[in-house]
């Protein structure tokens, strides 16, 4: 039998926490015959909410769930763990400024950094999903310099599923025969959902998207402001935040950076940027990666139109006015 796997999963008593953790325990991140411990982290005024979630972890009794802690203490939560679903953030509330909700958030990761830093399982996994989700991720890396940058990434992938999920509605073929958009820069209203490489299978074989949608204007306008809006369109509709399927994109980006992407098929993850397709270094930044031993490697040599590059700069450029934020906050 495998050994259990630690997963920490800070925020856990929040609402993306609620959808993510019963699929963790299910094997929905780390395949169906890997046992999970769940480590499960919340700040104080949330400690009863989330032993209630222990409760009903308790009540699923999932096959592989093999241990579950529930605390409050960020020490004893990253304590050994493999990977660390970093959730746990400081929502902005009406009336507050871009800046408030930066320094709250970027001081909260700076804190948990050291925690995972000195109490991690070496060579631990770490995906940041709160917002603003790359420079929490670039906090957290600079902050804790012994963790490889490698092992630092955000959540892009929920981007990236709302984009095939377009692509298939639009076209009327199954999400899982289209693949290879691309998510470039920041989770925020600037990144940029790219379709200039992504392909369908048909039962004529592979055809690009751009061929297939035969509708450039929907393309180059729509499509892309009904990725970028999504978000604000399932708080209008839900009242409450897309929860469920930022679960659903935690799973995928751990299970892919984890057990490998499919044989010519790239995702999008949030990394630290060497500057490849000329984004600027040192940011946390999304890219077409591929996955294989449990490391990502960003895809190269895609041709960037002048559309894109336009695209690639804008979002690039608010990263790096993001990191100065960030830093100003914590100065
Ligand atoms: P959610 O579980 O809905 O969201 C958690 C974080 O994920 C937020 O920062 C949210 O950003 C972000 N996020 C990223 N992508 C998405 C997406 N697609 N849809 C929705 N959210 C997304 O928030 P809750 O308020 O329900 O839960 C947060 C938990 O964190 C609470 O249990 C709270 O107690 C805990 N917390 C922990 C802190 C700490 O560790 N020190 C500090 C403050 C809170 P956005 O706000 O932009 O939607």
């Amino acid at each position: 039998a495998k050994e259990p796997v630690r997963v920490l999963v800070t925020g856990a008593a929040g609402q993306i926490g609620y959808a993510l953790v019963p699929m963790i325990a299910r094997g929905v991140m780390l395949g169906a015959d890997q046992p999970v411990i769940l480590h499960m982290l919340d700040i104080p005024p949330a400690a009863e909410a989330l032993n209630g979630v222990k409760m009903e972890l308790v009540d699923a009794a999932f096959p592989l769930l093999k241990g579950v802690v529930a605390t409050t203490d960020a020490v004893e939560a990253c304590t050994g763990v493999n990977v660390a679903v970093m959730v746990g953030g400081f929502p902005r509330k009406e009336g507050m400024e871009r800046k408030d909700v930066m320094s709250k958030n970027v001081s909260i990761y700076k804190s948990q950094a050291s925690a995972l830093e000195q109490h991690a399982a070496p060579n631990c996994k770490v995906l940041v999903v709160a917002n603003p989700a790359n420079t929490n991720a670039l906090i957290l890396k600079e902050f804790a310099p012994s963790i490889p940058a490698k092992n630092i990434t955000c959540l892009t992938r929920l981007d990236h599923n709302r984009a095939l999920g377009q692509i298939s509605e639009k076209l009327n073929v199954q999400v899982s025969d289209v693949k290879n958009v691309i998510i470039w820069g920041n989770h925020s209203s600037t990144q940029y959902p790219d379709v200039n490489h992504a392909t369908v299978m048909t039962p004529s074989g592979e055809k690009p998207v751009r061929e297939l949608v035969k509708d450039d204007a929907w393309l180059n306008g729509e499509f892309i402001t009904t990725v970028q809006q999504r978000g604000a369109a399932i708080i209008k509709a839900r009242k409450l935040s897309s929860a469920l399927s930022a679960a659903s994109a935690a799973c995928d980006h751990i299970r892919d950076w984890v057990l490998g992407t499919p044989e010519g098929t790239w995702v999008s993850m949030g990394v630290y940027s060497d500057g490849s397709y000329n984004a600027p270094a040192g940011v946390i930044y999304s890219f077409p990666v591929t996955c294989k031993n449990g490391e990502w490697t960003i895809v190269q040599g895609l041709a960037i139109d002048e559309f894109s590059r336009k695209k690639l700069d804008l979002t690039g450029v608010e990263l790096t006015e993001e990191k100065e934020l960030a830093y100003s906050c914590l100065s």
